[in-house]
């Protein structure tokens, strides 16, 4: 058994091996003291008293599911070895095999996963392209994710530097990579785990092939894949090569793959995404209190995953986004249409799941009874949606195929409680087989007759005797040992017990093969007829996946319009111009979080001639984020084609957006805050366009006030010089407020405070102008600094203001390109105006790395005796 043990454990790779023995899973080795730290089991040992025993742990095999969950959160993989033979009728050794390898991006199982979130494996493959190196063009990376439990496969072609960005924005659970890819490091702080997988599953002609063979077509072309997206397909390879061999099953329901174009989304990088909590927050990390978590009306699983979709990539083409506002609207308007179609909703079952599990071959009698459930709910919801004058509302109607023979033959063949495995039997309802009845009124009456036998045999006999049955000698009638000597002598004695003895007759047995082999028959013929309606339903994978799709993207609208209505949201009015106007806009998460009338509703006017740069001045907690945070999502959400918290809205459609909001969650990286934030700030800085939306939040914080100050200023400078875009600024260095009167699209905003006896009182409310205050010592007192620190603090302010007036009142600012000689013709270093130095143009011109450090510190003695 240990030689069929290495075997198994050597074809799986790192993955711990789950070996089958009777009624337990037994776990041996090092697998086994991976398994006792990691799921708590007992580390016991075999052949305990040689010289070197074997170290085990195992668990009964109905715990399988909760202990493969419990292992794959904690990052490792499992590979299933099942018995292939009943032991009792086995010759020798069992037979064993590998059925399945369970990873974090390979679950299926109902029990192991959320509902309403898709769990995709996604594989990244960097590409280089050897002719296009050489023009410059920079390396790229393909990525593929796919859903095993959905059949869901995306890919597309992406530049190298948006890696984390894409797999931000999917989500996996787990991505594989090239084990020996030089270029490539995983980042093991991300959510997701990584597997390394070997060169060759990468490899471009291997991936035509696989996909190819999977799809049945000659070319991928037809999936929307272009000559210059071989990376998308290497990586598209390598998941279903990874699937393949995990599953070693059918993938019938990967049934195509799509190309993914990034033109057509607002793109949001992976920090933006995360500081804006759309999906998870950043706290917790969990669902609950994200934008999604908040918004999530969705009566049904398939119809959560979407909306999850539609927040993760929302549009930025008008009239794609109009003609989901359009249904929204629609649904919104009509109270009666939206609750019945959300009761209607509420009666379908994960149609996507259910298909998958019957595509896979791993299905039951329950996943077709509730594939015909969904289907009975269809007449009605398709009735709802006739003539909707919303195109989409049109469009899932026609989509939501009522497929009438399937129905029918589901309902008629299977029985009101059906079990989830077909060996349980008993679920096809009488009357649907004549054959099926015929066996099983065969083995009823077989039943009846041996019980009437035992009574005759009582009365004859005068004997007390029960029948029983076992699997080695059949039907038998046992008899306690007191009447032993009263048996007739047509009883054949096959077993004695201590108190009985147990008998079989003639008779008896000729009834028995009757019965039993009447019931074998029965469930034979009850599993045959299960498969055939599992083929059957299997023949409409491809109508029911459409139907599947429609319910969701009706349970998304239905979802947006309730909220929409409960909340009091409006329709936002969608424009191509660059501009924001939200009256009395409110933080879609914190209007629902916050008691009800709590929260102080703002307005937000941002155009070329309103100012296209706002300033946000104010003192911590004042409500500065909040109200940038709040212009983001709202932007966000009408781009996602929802309603949006306010009172109106115009939105000019962003093509990014762009969040560089706190960075304390990013300490766990290891870089310093300081360092991150620059980071974040030089790639909105090199990547926002005029259309892009960008709010900033206490940049420069991570340094000295001095450093600080300057950064901010140079990079509002830059967004309004260089970009144009839609910029928020929230900032408690009140100097900033000065470059309102020199940038002509900046303007000042701050948040009105109320000073009342000493002490400050918060009103949240946004207004023109810059503030004059800090109030950090006001803050502090609040949080509980003890009032002698508080009074110190404020001696000390005044003290420092006192001695800085002169240089931070009226410092001397150049904007750039103004000259700043003096005199003498020597430069004068003024705090931000250095901008055309001579020396720049010496820095510039370094080549730092062929430079030894007595050549550069040569250079700064020159450059200082310059000066
Ligand atoms: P700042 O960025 O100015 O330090 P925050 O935006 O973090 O301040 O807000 C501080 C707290 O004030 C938040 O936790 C929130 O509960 C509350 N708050 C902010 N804006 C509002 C508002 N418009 N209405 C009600 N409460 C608000």
């Amino acid at each position: 058994m240990m030689k069929q043990y290495h075997e198994a454990k050597a074809a799986c790779g790192d993955a711990l091996l789950f070996f089958r023995m009777g009624d337990f899973y037994e776990l041996f080795l090092d697998d086994a003291k991976v398994a006792a730290g990691v799921l708590g089991l007992n580390l016991t040992s075999r052949d305990k008293d040689s010289d070197n025993p074997t170290a085990m742990a195992g668990f009964p095999h109905h715990q399988l599911d909760s202990y493969l969950q419990k292992l794959i959160r904690a990052g490792y993989r499992a590979a299933v070895c099942e018995q292939m033979e009943d032991p009792k009728t086995a010759k020798g050794l069992v037979k064993r095999e590998i059925t399945r390898v369970v990873s974090a991006g390979t679950l299926t199982d109902d029990g192991l996963l959320d509902p309403r979130e898709a769990n995709y494996v996604a594989a990244v493959c960097l590409h280089r392209d050897k002719k296009k190196s050489k023009d410059g063009t920079p390396p790229q990376v393909g990525i593929a994710w796919a859903e095993l439990s959905s059949g869901r496969f995306e890919a597309g072609t992406f530049p190298q530097s948006r890696i984390e960005d894409e797999l931000a924005r999917i989500g996996p659970a787990e991505v594989i990579y090239r084990e020996d890819d030089v270029h490539f490091s995983p980042d093991t702080s991300a959510s997701w785990s990584w597997t390394a997988r070997p060169a060759w599953s990468f490899a471009e002609d291997a991936a035509k092939e696989t996909l190819c063979k999977q799809f049945s077509v000659q070319s991928l072309e037809g999936f929307g894949f272009e000559a210059d997206d071989t990376a998308a397909v290497r990586a598209a390879g390598a998941v279903l090569t990874y699937l393949q061999e995990t599953q070693r099953r059918d993938l019938d329901h990967f049934q195509s793959i799509s190309a993914h174009h990034r033109t057509g989304f607002l793109q949001i990088d992976a920090a933006t995404r995360r500081s804006l909590e759309l999906t998870r927050t950043i706290r917790s990390g969990s669902r609950e209190g994200s934008l999604l978590g908040v918004i999530d009306r969705t009566c049904t699983p398939m119809g959560s995953r979407l909306l999850g979709d539609w927040i993760a990539a929302p549009l930025i083409d008008s009239n794609a986004i109009g003609a989901r506002l359009n249904a929204v609207d629609e649904l919104t308007n009509d109270g009666k249409l939206r609750g019945d179609l959300r009761g209607t909703l509420k009666e379908t079952f994960d149609l996507t799941r259910l298909l998958a599990r019957i595509a896979t071959g791993r299905t039951g009698p329950r996943d077709l009874q509730q594939v015909a459930r969904t289907l009975a709910s269809l007449p009605t919801m398709k009735a709802r949606l006739t003539q909707r004058s919303s195109e989409r509302l049109a469009a899932i109607e026609s989509r939501l195929h009522l497929c009438p023979e399937l129905r029918s033959q589901l309902e008629t063949a299977l029985a009101d409680d059906c079990p989830l495995s077909a060996i349980d039997g008993n679920f096809i309802r009488a009357g649907y087989s004549e054959e099926l009845d015929g066996l099983r009124q065969l083995a009823k009456g077989g039943k009846q007759w041996i019980a009437e036998y035992q009574k005759r045999q009582m009365d004859e006999t005068g004997i007390n005797m029960k029948v029983g049955y076992n699997r080695v000698f059949g039907y038998y009638l046992e008899v306690t040992n007191s009447h032993r000597d009263k048996i007739p002598e047509s009883f054949i004695r096959k077993q004695t017990l201590k108190n009985c003895e147990r008998y079989i007759t003639p008779e008896l047995k000729e009834y028995e093969e009757k019965v039993l082999s009447a019931d074998d028959k029965a469930s034979s013929c009850e599993q045959l007829i299960f498969q055939e309606l599992r083929a059957q339903t299997h023949r409409h994978l491809a109508v029911l996946g459409e139907v599947a799709a429609a319910i969701a993207e009706l349970d998304v609208l239905a979802s947006l319009a309730e909220i929409a209505v409960t909340r009091r949201w409006v329709r936002p009015v969608i424009t191509d111009d660059s501009i924001l106007k939200i009256e009395a806009g409110r933080h879609p998460v914190l209007d629902v979080t916050l008691p009800q009338g709590e929260f102080v509703p703002n307005d937000c006017i941002q155009s070329p001639e309103a100012g296209m740069i706002l300033l946000i001045t104010g003192p911590n907690m004042a409500g500065k984020s909040t109200y940038i945070r709040q212009v983001a999502l709202i932007t966000l959400l009408a781009q996602a084609g929802s309603f949006v918290p306010a009172e109106s809205a115009e939105i000019g459609i962003a093509d990014r957006i762009f969040a560089r909001v706190g960075a304390s969650d990013e300490l766990s990286r290891g870089q310093s805050t300081f360092m991150v934030e620059m980071v974040e700030t030089a790639r909105i800085l090199n990547t926002a366009t005029s259309r892009s939306l960008v709010i900033l939040d206490e940049i420069g914080r991570g340094t000295s006030t001095y450093d600080g100050l300057s950064l901010a200023w140079a990079i509002t400078e830059h967004l309004h010089e260089q970009i144009g875009c839609r910029t928020f600024f929230a900032t408690h260095y009140h100097e900033l407020t000065q470059l309102e009167e020199s940038l002509p699209r900046v303007a000042n905003l701050n948040v009105a405070v109320k000073e009342w006896n000493d002490e400050v009182i918060f009103l949240h409310r946004i207004v023109q102008g810059g503030a004059d205050k800090s109030y950090g010592i006001h803050v502090a007192r609040l949080a509980g600094i003890p009032t002698s620190v508080n009074e110190r603090a404020k001696d000390v302010l005044a003290q420092l203001e006192a001695d800085h007036r002169d240089a931070l009142d009226r410092p001397t600012i150049q904007t750039p390109g103004a000259s700043s000689s003096d005199a003498n013709g020597k430069f004068q270093l003024t705090l931000f105006g250095f901008a055309d130095h001579p020396l720049i143009d010496q820095v510039e011109k370094l080549d730092v790395n062929a430079m030894t450090p007595i050549e550069a510190l040569q250079f700064l003695q020159n450059a200082q005796q310059s000066m």
